[in-house]
């Protein structure tokens, strides 16, 4: 076992980033369990961008400058998850796997389409790099992650060694029983905006998107309501493959 960990070691780059901001304690983490399997380095936000989503930078420039990160040779960038990916696989070349995270907020289901944190992971996977996207509750900062650790090492380190993966979305419950691979959830959802008034008696909204049904069984969302660690395998093509080939048919 320690032999394995030490071959795989001694060949990996593995690129850390996250969407919450260099500062945040989960990318600590993530670096600590990832450093036990390769080489790290940390590129990621100077503040936080979560909900961001894909967005890349291109009307500007962008700065990369050195930051602390306990022991970690880390940078911060003034820009989006997906930019702090393609600046650090431009700048240290040859990475192996870009991991995400570790988010303080699951990405399960409807999140994942402006879910920083994965688009990270995503950037990674059309670079060509594999992506692993790591997402736990918030109230891990609290706790310092230490109920999920045993099992982030876990599974990252299963995931690291298999080669087959692309891009994965994996999510921790608070108090993990076990691991399931699943699906996305796509269940509907209301898109609910919540309205208030702020202190000056000005309308001010809240966009909260809140599920409309139970989640569906062997999904994302599932698997965390049964404190299952979830593990969606992702694609990058998003082309209805039904749809194409009914439209091919008929014309
Ligand atoms: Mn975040």
């Amino acid at each position: 076992m320690q032999g394995a960990i030490l071959a795989l070691k001694s060949g990996m780059r593995i690129l850390i980033a996250n969407d919450d901001g260099i500062y945040s304690p989960g990318i600590q983490v993530a670096a600590e369990v990832a450093s036990r399997f390769g080489e790290v380095r940390i590129v990621a936000p100077s503040v936080e961008q979560s909900s961001m989503g894909h967005a890349i930078t291109h009307a500007r420039p962008l700065h990369i400058k050195v930051a602390r990160v306990a022991d970690f040779e880390a940078y911060r960038v003034d820009g989006t998850p997906a930019d702090c990916v393609a600046l650090g696989i431009h700048t240290w070349g040859d990475v192996d796997a870009v991991v995400s995270g570790i988010n303080l907020g699951l990405n399960l289901g409807n999140s994942m389409w402006h879910s920083g944190t994965l688009a990270a992971a995503k950037q990674a996977a059309l670079l060509g790099c594999r992506g692993v996207a790591l997402s736990a509750p918030s109230s891990e900062e609290v706790s310092g992650f230490a109920s999920i650790r045993p099992w982030v090492e876990d599974v990252l380190g299963r995931l690291l060694r298999e080669s087959t993966h692309r891009l994965l979305n994996v999510n921790f419950p608070r108090a993990p029983k076990g691991i399931a691979w699943t699906k996305q959830s796509v269940r509907q959802y209301d898109g609910h905006v919540f309205p208030a008034k702020d202190p000056m008696g000005r309308d001010h909204f809240w966009v909260h998107p809140i599920p409309l049904e139970a989640a569906d069984e062997g999904s994302d969302r599932w698997a965390i309501e049964h404190d299952l660690v979830s593990i969606t395998p992702l694609r990058l093509d998003l082309t209805d493959e039904a749809e194409l080939a009914r439209q091919l048919a008929v014309t």
